[in-house]
C-alpha cells in the first residue's frame, strides 16, 4: 500500500505529495514520521493508494506512526483542499492550523503522572507484621494511605519521606499506575443553573437560526441578549446529538465569558484561547478530538476544532477584524465556517450590533437570513452620546485633548464614586513627532512610517520594525527647537488625567501594558473590582466587558480611525463608537458618552449618536456602490517586497503585465487596475510595491488566474516575496 504524504516543511518546492510505503497502522489522516533527505520528519497521510510513479527501489517505508489515531479527518482533508485553492496556501501551512502548534515536533504530549495506591492485600493486615517498629516514616505514610485512595507520587514525596514511599513500593505494599491527567483550564467552576427565561424576541431568533437553511445574521443592539440566544442554540444542538463551535474575538474571551460557558456546559466545553499554557491547549484540543467535549469556544483558530458532526457554528461580533487572518496563512474565518457548515449540514449564526455593511447587504439580498433583537434584554436605555466640537475648544483657547464638557463630566462621575472609561482609537497612531515650524515629521529610516514617541523611555520607536531613535531636540530640517510630540498615546492621556484629578486611580490598557500573557485580563479585573476609577485604553477596552459602575465613556479623538487609509474606515468608526458607548450604563446607573471630534458634521457621528445602524448602513452601502468597493467588487492586492529595489520593480512589472493580460480577457470585470508603491513603501529595509485591483465580486475564474500570475512572479524572482490578498483589513 502506498501512502501519499505531505511533509511538514513550509517551502514552495516541497509543497506537493510524496509517496511512501505504508506500514501497519497507517491510515488516511495519520500523522507519521518519514525519512526525508538524511533525516526523519513529520508528515500527514492524505491518501492511501495502490499505485505510485516512484520506482520500487526508490520507495521508502514510513518510519513510524505518531498518535493513537488519525488526527486529520476526511472533512479536514477536504477543507485543506478548499483552503489551498481558495486562499492560495501551501497544504502544510493549512495542516499546521489543524493542530496545536506545540504538538508538532513532539514538543508536547499527554501529561502522565504516577499515582500510588495501597495494595488491597495489605489493607486489613496489622502493619507491625511487615513494617519494622523503628521505621516510623513508613508507618506514617502507610497510615495516611489506608484511606487516601490513589495519590500522586509527587504529592507523597513532598509530604512524607520519599525513601519510605520508595521502600513500600519496592516491596509491593504500595502499587503504582500511570494516569493521563487533563490540564483543564477553569476546571473548578461549578455548574449552576443561571438560565434566564428568553424574551419573545430571543425565542424567535433561536427558532430562526435553527430552522434556517442559510446562515443567519443576528442583528441585535448591544445588551439585547445575543449571548443567551447563542447558549440556547448550543443547548438545542447538543440535545440533537451534535456538536457546536462558538467563535469570539480573542480580546472578548474574558474570565466572565469563560465562566458563563463552563457553568452552563461543564466539562462538555473546551476553551481554546491564547492565555492557555501549551499543555492546557493540547488537552482541551484532545478532549474535542476524543468527543469528551462537544462544545469548542475560542478565538478565530477554534474554527478548526477537531469536532465531528458539527451542528452549529456561532461567530460572535462578526464584524471584528480578527476574523481575517492577515499573515500567512491568510484566510477568512467566515468562509472556513461556511465550508464546515456545508460539509456537516450545520447551522451558522453571525451576530453583531454593527454588522459589516457587506453582511447586512447579503442579508438584504437573501443570502443570509436576518434575525433581529431590537430591545435591550435588561430594558436599560442606551447611553446618551454628546458630540463635542473640538474646533470650538481651540477657539476658546483650549488646545489640549480634554474638552471642557469632558472634564466636567469626569469630575461629576468621580465625585459620585462612579467609574469612567477613556477611549483612544489606536495606540500611538497619532503620537508622531512634528516640527511646528516647518512641518517635518520624524520617520523610520527603514520603513518610511512615522515614528512614535515613547515618553517613559524618552525614545522614538518604529512600530513596524522596532527600531529605536533618540528624541529630537532640534528639527533636523530647519533647526527649530519647536518640536511637537504630535498628539497622543494613552500615556499622554493618563498623564493629563493625573494632573487634573490627582487622586484618581487609573488603569492603562494598550499594546504596551498587555504584552504579557493574561495581562489584559488582570487589568480588566483590577478595574472591575473597583480598584481603579478610570480605565484608559485603546480598542481593547471597547469589547464586550460588563462594568456595572461605569457611567461615563469619553471618546478622546473619534476622528482618528476615520482618516485611516481603508475603505472600511468609516464603518470601523461607527462600530467602535457603538461598542464603546455600550460600555456605559450597563446596569442600574444611566450612562453618558462624550464624543470629541474635529469634524462634528461627519455623517458617521449623526447616525452613531442616534444609534441608527440601519440609517448609517443605507448611506454607507450607497457610497460603496457608487465608488465600487466591496461588496460590489472584490479588492485584490498582489504585494511584492524585496530588499533589492530593482528586483521589486521588475517583479511588479511582470505581475502587472500578466494581470493586464488577464484583464484583457475579461474586459468588463476589472473596475480598477494599477501598479504602485505601497502606502508603506518600506518595512524592515524591504521595498514594497503592489498591483491593486477591484474586480467584479465572486469571480473564482479570475482569482485563479491572478494566483497563477503571482506564482509566476515567485518562480521568476525567487528573492522576492509575492503574495495576494483579497479584501484585506489593512491596505497600508
Ligand atoms: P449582547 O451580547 O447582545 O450585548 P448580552 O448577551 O451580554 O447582550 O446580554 C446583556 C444582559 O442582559 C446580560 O446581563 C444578560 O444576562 C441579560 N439578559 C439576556 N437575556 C435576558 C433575558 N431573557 N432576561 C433577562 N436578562 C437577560
Ligand atoms: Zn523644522
Ligand atoms: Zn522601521
Amino acid at each position: 500500500m502506498i501512502a501519499k504524504v505531505i511533509v511538514d516543511i513550509s517551502a514552495s518546492d516541497v509543497d506537493r505529495v510524496f509517496d511512501y510505503r505504508a506500514i501497519d497502522g497507517v491510515e488516511c489522516g495519520s500523522r507519521v514520521f518519514v525519512p526525508f533527505g538524511r533525516q526523519n520528519i513529520e508528515g500527514y497521510v492524505i491518501a492511501l493508494s495502490d499505485t505510485t510513479d516512484v520506482p520500487q527501489e526508490k520507495l521508502k517505508d514510513i518510519t513510524s506512526v505518531l498518535d493513537d489515531r488519525p488526527i486529520v479527518s476526511k472533512e479536514f482533508l477536504q477543507l485543506c483542499d478548499f483552503m489551498t485553492e481558495r486562499f492560495h496556501l501551501r497544504k502544510i501551512d493549512v495542516f499546521r492550523l489543524f493542530l496545536p502548534s506545540k504538538m508538532r515536533g513532539g514538543r508536547i504530549k499527554s501529561l502522565e503522572k504516577i499515582f500510588v495506591y495501597l495494595n488491597p492485600d495489605y489493607a486489613e493486615v496489622d502493619p507491625a507484621l511487615f513494617i519494622k517498629k523503628s521505621a516510623t516514616a513508613q508507618h506514617e505514610v502507610f497510615e495516611y494511605m489506608l484511606d487516601a485512595g490513589a495519590v500522586e507520587q509527587s504529592f507523597l514525596n513532598a509530604n512524607f519521606s520519599a525513601a519510605a514511599v520508595r521502600n513500600l513500593v519496592s516491596r509491593g505494599i504500595f502499587l503504582t499506575r500511570l494516569e493521563n491527567v487533563l490540564r483543564t483550564p477553569y476546571k473548578n467552576i461549578v455548574q449552576k443553573d443561571d438560565r434566564v427565561v428568553l424574551n419573545p424576541e430571543q425565542v424567535a431568533a433561536v427558532d430562526t437560526i435553527l430552522s434556517s437553511d442559510k446562515p443567519t445574521l443576528l442583528f441585535g443592539v448591544t445588551g439585547s441578549g445575543k449571548t443567551e440566544v447563542y447558549l440556547n442554540c448550543i443547548e438545542n444542538t447538543l440535545r440533537a446529538g451534535k456538536t457546536a463551535i462558538m467563535l469570539v474575538p480573542e480580546i472578548s474571551l474574558t474570565p466572565q465569558v469563560m465562566r458563563i460557558f463552563r457553568s452552563r456546559f461543564g466539562d462538555d466545553v473546551a476553551l481554546l484561547h491564547s492565555g492557555l499554557s501549551d499543555g492546557e491547549r493540547f488537552d482541551e484540543w484532545r478532549r474535542l478530538l476524543t468527543c469528551d467535549a462537544r462544545v469548542a469556544v475560542g478565538a478565530r483558530s477554534a474554527i478548526f476544532a477537531p469536532l465531528d458532526n458539527v451542528g452549529l457554528i456561532v461567530i460572535d461580533e462578526e464584524h471584528d477584524t480578527s476574523y481575517i487572518s492577515e499573515s500567512n496563512p491568510r484566510y477568512i474565518t467566515r468562509e472556513v465556517a461556511f465550508f464546515r457548515a456545508k460539509y456537516n449540514g450545520a447551522k451558522v449564526v453571525m451576530g453583531s450590533a454593527t454588522p459589516l455593511a457587506e453582511s447586512f447587504y447579503a442579508a438584504e439580498k437573501g443570502e443570509y437570513t436576518l434575525a433581529r433583537l431590537i430591545s435591550r434584554a435588561n430594558k436599560r436605555e442606551m447611553p446618551k452620546i454628546d458630540i463635542v466640537n473640538m474646533c470650538n475648544e481651540v477657539t476658546y483657547g483650549n488646545s489640549g485633548m480634554f474638552s471642557a464638557p469632558l472634564v466636567e463630566a469626569l469630575d461629576k462621575c468621580l465625585s459620585a464614586g462612579n467609574q469612567a472609561i477613556l477611549f483612544l482609537n489606536r495606540r500611538g497612531y497619532s503620537s508622531y513627532v512634528m516640527c511646528k515650524k516647518c512641518g517635518y515629521v520624524a520617520k523610520c529610516d527603514d520603513c518610511d512610517v512615522s515614528l512614535v514617541y515613547h515618553k517613559d523611555e524618552n525614545l522614538l520607536k518604529c512600530h513596524y520594525c522596532g527600531k529605536r531613535y533618540s528624541m529630537l531636540d532640534l528639527c533636523p530640517n530647519c533647526k527649530s527647537p519647536h518640536i511637537k510630540q504630535g498628539f497622543m498615546g494613552t500615556e499622554r492621556i493618563v498623564e493629563q488625567v493625573k494632573e487634573m484629578f490627582p487622586s484618581a486611580r487609573i488603569v492603562r490598557m494598550d499594546n504596551d501594558t498587555t504584552r504579557s500573557k493574561d495581562a489584559h485580563l488582570k487589568l480588566l479585573g483590577e478595574f472591575a473590582s473597583g480598584n481603579a476609577d478610570i480605565l484608559v485604553g485603546t480598542q481593547m477596552v471597547a469589547k464586550g466587558h460588563d462594568f456595572a459602575n461605569v457611567t461615563l465613556v469619553g471618546i478622546i479623538d473619534a476622528d482618528m480611525s476615520l482618516h485611516f487609509s481603508d475603505f472600511r474606515a468609516v464603518e470601523r468608526t461607527f462600530q467602535l463608537i457603538t461598542q464603546v458607548a455600550g460600555r456605559a450604563g450597563r446596569e442600574q446607573k444611566p450612562g453618558t458618552v462624550i464624543l470629541q471630534t474635529y469634524t462634528p458634521g461627519h455623517y458617521v457621528y449623526k447616525y452613531a449618536s442616534a444609534y441608527d445602524y440601519e440609517g448609517f448602513y443605507r448611506k454607507e452601502i450607497n457610497l460603496l456602490q457608487t465608488t465600487s468597493f466591496p461588496p460590489f467588487t472584490d479588492i485584490f492586492r498582489v504585494l511584492v517586497s524585496c530588499e533589492d529595489e530593482g528586483a521589486a520593480l521588475d517583479a511588479t512589472k511582470l505581475a502587472t503585465d500578466r494581470i493586464r493580460e488577464v484583464a484583457a480577457k475579461y474586459p468588463n470585470a476589472f473596475v480598477y487596475l494599477n501598479a504602485m508603491r505601497s502606502p508603506k513603501k518600506r518595512i524592515q529595509t524591504k521595498h514594497r510595491m503592489q498591483v491593486l485591483m477591484r474586480i467584479q465580486p465572486h469571480r473564482d475564474d479570475i482569482r485563479a488566474e491572478i494566483y497563477a500570475a503571482a506564482d509566476e512572479v515567485s518562480r521568476t524572482f525567487p528573492q522576492v516575496t509575492c503574495f495576494t490578498e483579497i479584501n484585506p483589513n489593512d491596505l497600508s
